[in-house]
């Protein structure tokens, strides 16, 4: 295949930082339908003589989903995030042509690139139109030496203090969320959390050259991901506040828990009419027990994850403050992350100030004032103005709203359904939660739902026996709630919440 036009294009229309002129591409709107054009007329499926060698075929995708990306981006210009499109589903449609077949950004990326190459190095050509994407190449990817060139894309990626920040007296480094999004592709044959570090350790000294025993054991911290649009138009915009993802992974090979919740209660100073859990003034609250913390730090990896929720932990700021100080004392040396409503924006910052691997996630409807009463002046203000002096310690919670709790029946509006945005219907799967009346359950969304199909011990349960469980439910989401979700045309958490004595349980150890 020969790309000159797309090179072309590309040297036209990229910046010397790999951001996209989208003004120029408009003017040049012509030049990119005779790109795409190519791509339609021609693929390694529909033409397979034409592209004899992997490096070929690699070179023809990558190409592929770079003029596929601008092409869908520039059918909606002027936006400024490709979650902001007008279907939603910018990575889902199948508006492609490649050769014969139509295909989606994601089959792209997932199916094709990921699942034939095996060459994690994709992950630093593509380029989804963000600014957190590696910058775009102002030349196409050619058959010829292409794994250099990919080399050499790494490297140039990671160079970027952003995506990769080495920090030698916290023995931590600080990555792009690109290898959290990606660990699976970045890590050895057996897919277990301590394996996806290593391996993104590895793949980092080896690309810049450094000893590998030089950041061996240190911390792997991930990067908060800008998904506004790479265009040279715009100053990259990252609000004080940034939306939240998870750091942790689920895999059936992993020997402890990487993430678990504490959960205290549904009392809360707020009553919406969507929450998971049915928050209110109404609500129970139940305080920390040393005992319910102990048997945290013995179920969690010490490394792990540990998420307090409720109800609304600020009402209970000393207890939080009491408990972290506690579960330190205990070896515990993990990220603790405090979902708020952040009305009580005082005590929240009183709980981040107590540690400094504490984070908190605000509630995206409250922040925004989306479907609730917002958040009010005068705490936002104090929250923004903290986040920026504290970069990437508060959050904000994703805008979906979920089928579950008060919100079970509900209608939400598109733009709050999670298959909007390529979530699906089907179950979240969540780490499970520890609450304090000392039972595990295995779905902090159904905390409030006490029922055999949840229950994956107490305190006192061994915790390979919690994990046991644990592993078991996942297995029965897959094989049992979310087909009978399908079948019954609802999402799984409405089937959690409605008609849930219609499943059998999946059967745990006691
Ligand atoms: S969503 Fe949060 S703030 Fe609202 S009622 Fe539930 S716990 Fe309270
Ligand atoms: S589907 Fe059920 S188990 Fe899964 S997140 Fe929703 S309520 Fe929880």
């Amino acid at each position: 295949m020969d790309y000159t036009k797309w090179t072309r294009l590309l040297e036209k229309i990229v910046t010397p930082d790999g951001k996209v002129d989208y003004h120029r591409l408009a003017e040049r709107r012509a030049e990119l339908d005779s790109v795409i054009a190519e791509f339609a007329a021609s693929s390694p499926q529909s033409d397979p003589d034409a592209f004899a060698s992997d490096e070929e075929r690699l070179a023809y995708w990558l190409n592929a989903y770079n003029a596929f990306t601008l092409n869908a981006i520039i059918a909606e210009y002027p936006i400024t995030s490709v979650w902001k499109t007008r279907d939603g589903a910018f990575f889902q449609r199948r508006r492609h042509r490649a050769g014969a077949q139509a295909v989606s950004l994601d089959d792209i990326e997932h199916e094709i690139l990921r699942g034939k190459f095996h060459e994690p190095r994709i992950h630093f050509a593509i380029n989804c139109g963000s600014v957190g994407c590696p910058p775009m190449r102002p030349a196409a990817f050619e058959a010829s030496g292409l794994r250099d060139t990919l080399w050499a894309a790494t490297e140039r990626f990671l160079r970027n203090e952003w995506n990769c920040r080495i920090d030698r007296e916290n023995r931590r480094i600080h990555v792009s969320r690109i290898f959290k999004m990606y660990a699976e592709d970045f890590a050895g044959a057996e897919a277990t959390a301590g394996n996806y570090r290593r391996g993104v350790l590895d793949f980092i000294a080896r690309h810049l050259g450094l000893e590998r025993d030089s950041i061996d054991g240190y911390e792997v911290v991930y990067n908060i991901y800008d998904w506004g649009l790479n265009d040279s138009a715009r100053e990259p915009h990252l609000g004080p506040i940034l939306f939240h993802e998870p750091v942790e992974h689920y895999s059936a090979a992993d020997s402890e828990l990487r993430e678990l919740h504490l959960y205290e209660g549904n009392f809360c100073n707020r009553t919406c009419d969507w929450c998971t859990i049915s928050g209110s003034p109404g609500g129970w609250y139940r305080p920390y027990s040393h005992a319910i913390l102990e048997q945290a730090v013995a179920t969690l990896a010490a490394d792990g994850n540990l998420k307090f929720y409720g109800g609304e932990p600020t009402l209970h700021a000393e207890a939080i403050i009491d408990a972290i100080r506690f579960l330190r004392a205990r070896g515990f040396t993990g990220l603790v992350t405090v979902y708020s409503n952040g009305i009580k924006a005082d005590r929240l910052i009183a709980i981040l100030e107590s540690d400094p691997r504490v984070e908190a996630v605000l509630n995206y409807s409250i922040y925004h004032g989306r479907d609730a009463e917002p958040l009010p002046r005068h705490a936002k203000e104090k929250l923004d103005r903290w986040s920026a002096a504290h970069p990437g310690r508060i959050f904000k919670g994703y805008k979906v709203l979920f089928h579950a709790g008060a919100g079970a029946r509900h209608d939400f509006d598109r733009d709050r359904e999670g298959d909007y945005h390529g979530m699906g219907t089907g179950c979240v799967r969540c780490f499970p939660v520890l609450t304090t009346k000392g039972r595990f359950h295995a779905c902090p969304f159904a905390a409030e739902i006490d029922s055999p199909h949840y229950d994956l011990g107490k305190v006192g349960t061994d915790p390979a026996t919690v994990l046991r469980n644990y592993r078991t439910f996942r297995r029965w989401i897959d094989d049992t709630l979310d087909p009978a979700a399908r079948a019954r045309g609802i999402t799984s958490c409405e089937l959690c919440h409605t008609r849930l004595q219609e499943l059998p349980t999946p059967g745990f150890e006691k």
